[in-house]
């Protein structure tokens, strides 16, 4: 519901509860003024009735009293003081009998001529009254009716005046007077407000004696100065009451107020003919005001209880229709999340699928390049032995170049053999020279020996392992180097002599390691003046370490960097090729082991060859090996 809307709604509720106030006001107080009219109405009655009857009491007072001698008689000898005295009495006693409150005769010219109060101070015995109208109303021979103040006694009264006939004409006239207070005092406990008014609409009894000789209605000048004449309230100013009176719903009854005073009334009257006088009701509106006002309350209170009922109602329904949205809006967020989440997996599948694709192509040239890269290796391994075969074609000539170096060595132990033998032989050594010509022919044999493994080499076979005991290796290599020697305070300390120690190699090929190990120590020594050359031995679990330590120079820093490279070589031309080394470390791998070179912290150079160690017992045994000594030569 639009703002505008509820509001115009709003706007309407409290029009039509206003208006519905407002009836049930004019509804309340028409019903209100109604039952009091009705109420008045039946005690206007009621007063009517009871004036009546007390007003009759007096009525028929005068003509009964103008029958009484004591009265004709003061009429008829207006001098006697007897008679005089008598119808004073009587007077008295009749007024006291009847409860009128004074009884007096008037002769024919209006004087008093006697006087129930005849002893009292006020006595009217003597006083002209010709002036009232009730004198005059008798004197003609009715019934005289007046309301008016007393000259006298300043007495409100009610005067019955009635002839008195002597001798067939009025002589005079006796008059009833009666005190209205009488009446007022039974309207004392009156709730309501009971007023008399006289023919001008003076107000000559009243429950209220303030409101006594107030006009109930505006008065024309020509009735002020006829009341003024009239002498009716001597000394009295009569006011106007400051009344505003409009007419009701309720028959004849009209609705008075006295706006100054605060004061409103429901006004209801009966006119009295015979007494000449109007009596008048005048109920308080104000009880009316306090019903209507509760009356009004009770409906309002009711309506902005049905009111609250309704907004609370109204707020609740909203309160529910909130919550109602509120669930619908959850559920909406919710159906929106599971969508994302839905739509998030959707993607998160996508990808996977998109990455597993991207991955199978991964695969796939990956499979693709490892075939390729088995096959490059493949024709690389093959391109390698080619190369292989191809280095050791080439590495033939350099050994063909290097066969001179080989030879040497044996070339020149043969020839310090022969030289000794022949000496030996002049001096007629026989022993010793068949000794010596052992050794050449030992010689000989590792001379054919170095020519057959050239032959091997040039072929594409793999070396042969067997097992070689590294004593017999170590022990020759030694010898032939001494014996090549020219140091003469040159020593190779052998810390492997006598080991049982086999490993996986061929001896020959071995020995041609270590001799070459041996003899470029022996060289580095030239300069040194330690010429020393220590053979060291380790066993490392299945390897053997055989060292080849000397106190020479060391090698230099291009030298530990090209070593195991061909045709590197630090000597002179003539001394060394730089292919020892090389074909050492071919050998050595060719065994399965390793050959390294480096500086001792203490100076020279340490060589390590690395051995597959062999079984002792599978070792052949060695042919005695013929001790060879620097001293030999
Ligand atoms: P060559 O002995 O014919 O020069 P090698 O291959 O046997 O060839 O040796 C290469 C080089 O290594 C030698 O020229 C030398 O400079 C160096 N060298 C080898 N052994 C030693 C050593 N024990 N002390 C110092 N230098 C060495």
């Amino acid at each position: 519901m639009g703002r505008r809307t509820s509001t115009f709604l709003l706007l309407g509720v409290i029009v039509l509860a206003v208006a519905l106030l407002a009836v049930v006001g004019l509804w309340s107080r028409t019903a209100a003024e109604q039952q009091l009219a009705a109420r008045g109405e039946g005690i206007l009655k009621l007063y009517v009735g009871n004036l009546a009857g007390r007003l009759s009491r007096f009525e028929t007072l005068p003509q009964l009293l103008a029958q009484m001698p004591e009265v004709r008689g003061v009429l008829a000898d207006q001098d006697d003081p007897d008679a005089l005295t008598a119808a004073n009495e009587h007077l008295a006693y009749e007024a006291e009998f009847t409860g009128a409150l004074d009884i007096y005769v008037m002769n024919a010219d209006g004087l008093t001529v006697a006087a129930s109060n005849w002893q009292t101070e006020y006595s009217f015995v003597g006083r002209n009254f010709a002036f009232r109208p009730y004198f005059q109303e008798a004197m003609a021979g009715r019934i005289g009716r007046y309301f008016a103040l007393g000259t006298t006694s300043l007495q409100r009264g009610y005067y019955f005046a009635g002839p008195v006939m002597l001798r067939g004409g009025i002589a005079g006239a006796v008059v009833v007077k009666m005190d209205p207070a009488e009446i007022e005092t039974l309207w004392e406990d009156v709730e309501d407000r009971i007023v008399v008014t006289d023919p001008d609409g003076v107000i000559f009894i009243s429950s209220d004696p303030d409101w006594l000789y107030d006009a109930l209605r505006p008065l024309g000048r020509a009735e002020r100065e006829q009341i003024a004449t009239s002498r009716r309230y001597p000394g009295v100013r009569v006011t106007e009451l400051p009344i505003t009176e409009r007419p009701s719903d309720h028959g004849t009854a009209t609705v008075m107020a006295l706006p100054d005073r605060g004061e409103r009334y429901l006004h209801q009257s009966t006119h009295m003919p015979a007494a000449g006088w109007t009596v008048h009701i005048l109920t308080d509106l104000r009880p009316v005001d306090a019903q209507v006002v509760k009356a009004v309350s009770l409906v309002a209170l009711l309506l902005a209880l049905a009111f609250a009922v309704a907004a609370a109602m109204r707020v609740r329904l909203q309160s529910l229709r909130a919550g109602m949205e509120a669930e619908r809006r959850t559920a909406a967020a919710l159906a929106a999340k599971e969508e994302a989440v839905r739509r998030a997996n959707d993607q998160l599948e996508q990808r996977v699928r998109q990455r597993t694709a991207e991955l199978e192509d991964a695969h796939a040239q990956l499979t693709a390049e490892m075939v390729e890269r088995e096959r490059v290796q493949a024709d690389l391994r093959q391109a390698q032995d080619n190369l292989v075969h191809a280095s050791r074609l080439a590495a033939i000539g350099q050994l063909a170049a290097g066969v001179t170096h080989e030879l040497n060595q044996p070339l020149t132990a043969m020839r310090a053999y022969a030289d000794n033998a022949r000496i030996l032989l002049a001096r007629d050594r026989l022993t010793e020279v068949e000794q010596n010509l052992g050794r050449i022919g030992d010689l000989i044999d590792r001379v054919a020996d170095i020519s057959g493994r050239l032959k091997r080499f040039a072929s594409r076979t793999r070396a042969e392992r067997t097992p070689v005991r590294l004593d017999d290796v170590l022990r020759t290599s030694v010898e032939l180097v001494e014996v090549g020697s020219r140091l003469p305070d040159l020593a190779i300390v052998n810390g492997a002599a006598g080991t049982d120690l086999c490993v996986l190699g061929e001896r020959v090929r071995l020995e041609q390691v270590f001799i070459n190990l041996l003899r470029n120590a022996v060289e580095a020594l030239e300069d040194s003046p330690l010429k020393r050359v220590t053979i060291g031995l380790h066993v490392e679990a299945d390897t053997v370490r055989v060292t080849v330590a000397d106190t020479g120079p060391g090698l230099t820093e291009e030298g530990l960097a090209h070593l195991a490279e061909p045709f590197f070589s630090s000597k002179r031309p003539g001394e060394g090729i730089g292919l020892g080394l090389s074909i050492s470390n071919g050998i050595v791998n060719d065994f399965g082991g390793t050959l390294t070179a480096e500086n001792r912290p203490e100076g020279g150079a340490l060589f390590t060859v690395r051995l597959k160690r062999a079984d002792a017992a599978a070792s052949p045994s060695p042919p005695p090996a013929a001790t060879v000594t620097a001293a030999h030569v």
